[in-house]
C-alpha cells in the first residue's frame, strides 16, 4: 500500500526490524500515518522550526512531522532496536532528521537544537509528566520551546487543562496554565495504538506565554500550591498554617476566603497569595 512518504508501511517496518513492543519502555505505537500527520498538524507551522520529538519508536510520528514540513527533527530514542528503522527515515529526508540514542531525562537537548523549537511527542507514559514539569520549570522564562504538543493518558491531559472546582484541578493545572496556554486538541481511544493501552489518550497543545500569566515567585508559588493540594480536603487556613503565622491575613489580602479549599481557588488568587507571603504588593 502507498504511504504518505513512499517509505514502507509501519507494520512492515516493525516486522522487518523485530520491534516487538516493550511495556517497560511505555511502547504503544501509532501505526496510522494519517493519524500521525494529523497530530503533527496540531503543532502548527513547523516549516521554520526545529522539532524535538521524544521517543520516536519505529517513526510513525517522526514521518508525520517530516511530511508536514518540519525544518528539522531531533528524535531522542532510548531503545537502540529502533535505530535502523529511523536511519531509513533520515535517508529519505536528507539533512532533516537527527536521531540520538539516549534517555530523554539525561540528554542536554539544547546542544542539538536551533531555535525556534517546538516539542511534539507521543510520550512514554512513565516519563511524560516528569518531562512536562521540567519543560515548564526551566531556570529562566521564556523557555527554549515555543509550544509542546504531547500525548498523555486522558486523565493526565484533563489534569493539565483543569479549571477550579473539580477533582482534576491541582498542581499540574496551575503550573501548566500559569506559564502556558493549554488545551486538549485530540482524543484517541486505546485502539489507535499497537498494542492498545488500558486507558484512552489525549493530545495536549501548550503554547508558552511570553511571561507567566500573573506575577509571582516560582518557588513561593510552587510551595504554596504543593502545600495547599497536599491536604486538598482541608480549609486553606488550616492546610497552609505552616507557611506563616499570619496565614489568615495573607489569604484575605489575596482575596481568598480562609475557609475555602484548594480546589476552589483560581490561579490568579494563588499568585496573589504567593506575592503576599513574599511581602510584595498584591
Ligand atoms: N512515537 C512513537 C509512536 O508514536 O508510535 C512511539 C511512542 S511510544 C508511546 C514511546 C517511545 O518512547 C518508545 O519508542 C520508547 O522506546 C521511547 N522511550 C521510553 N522511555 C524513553 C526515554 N526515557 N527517553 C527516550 N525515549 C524513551
Amino acid at each position: 500500500m502507498a504511504t504518505i512518504d513512499g517509505l514502507p508501511p509501519l507494520r512492515a517496518v516493525i516486522a522487518e526490524h523485530g520491534l516487538s513492543a516493550r511495556k517497560s519502555l511505555g511502547q504503544n505505537f501509532l501505526l496510522d500515518l494519517n493519524l500521525t500527520a494529523k497530530i503533527a498538524r496540531q503543532a502548527g507551522d513547523l516549516s521554520a522550526c526545529d522539532v524535538l520529538e521524544i521517543g520516536p519508536g519505529p517513526g510513525g510520528l517522526t514521518r508525520g512531522l517530516l511530511a508536514q514540513g518540519a525544518r528539522r527533527v531531533l528524535a531522542v530514542e532510548k531503545d537502540a532496536r529502533c535505530l535502523p528503522a529511523l536511519a531509513e527515515i533520515a535517508e529519505a529526508y536528507p539533512g532533516r532528521l537527527e536521531v540520538v540514542n539516549a534517555d530523554a531525562l539525561e540528554l542536554d537537548v539544547l546542544a542539538h537544537l536551533t531555535p525556534p523549537v517546538r516539542v511534539v511527542a507521543n510520550l512514554p507514559y512513565n516519563v511524560g509528566t516528569e518531562l512536562l514539569v521540567r519543560w515548564l520549570t526551566p531556570p529562566a522564562w521564556p523557555p527554549f520551546w515555543q509550544s509542546l504538543t504531547l500525548m498523555f493518558q486522558k486523565e493526565v491531559a484533563e489534569r493539565i487543562v483543569a479549571q477550579p472546582g473539580g477533582k482534576a484541578y491541582g498542581r499540574l493545572a496551575i503550573l501548566a496554565q500559569w506559564r502556558a496556554e493549554a488545551r486538549i486538541v485530540m482524543s484517541l481511544p486505546p485502539g489507535a495504538f499497537t498494542p492498545p493501552p488500558k486507558v484512552s489518550s489525549a493530545v495536549v497543545h501548550l503554547v508558552a506565554r511570553p511571561e507567566p500569566l500573573y506575577p509571582a515567585d516560582p518557588e513561593t508559588l510552587s510551595r504554596v500550591v504543593a502545600t495547599a493540594f497536599n491536604q486538598r480536603r482541608k480549609m486553606l487556613r488550616s492546610s497552609l498554617k505552616g507557611l506563616s503565622p499570619d496565614i489568615e491575613a495573607h489569604l484575605q489580602a489575596a482575596g481568598i476566603t480562609p475557609t475555602e479549599r484548594a480546589e476552589q481557588v483560581p490561579l490568579e488568587a494563588f499568585c496573589a497569595l504567593a506575592r503576599s507571603l513574599d511581602g510584595a504588593a498584591s
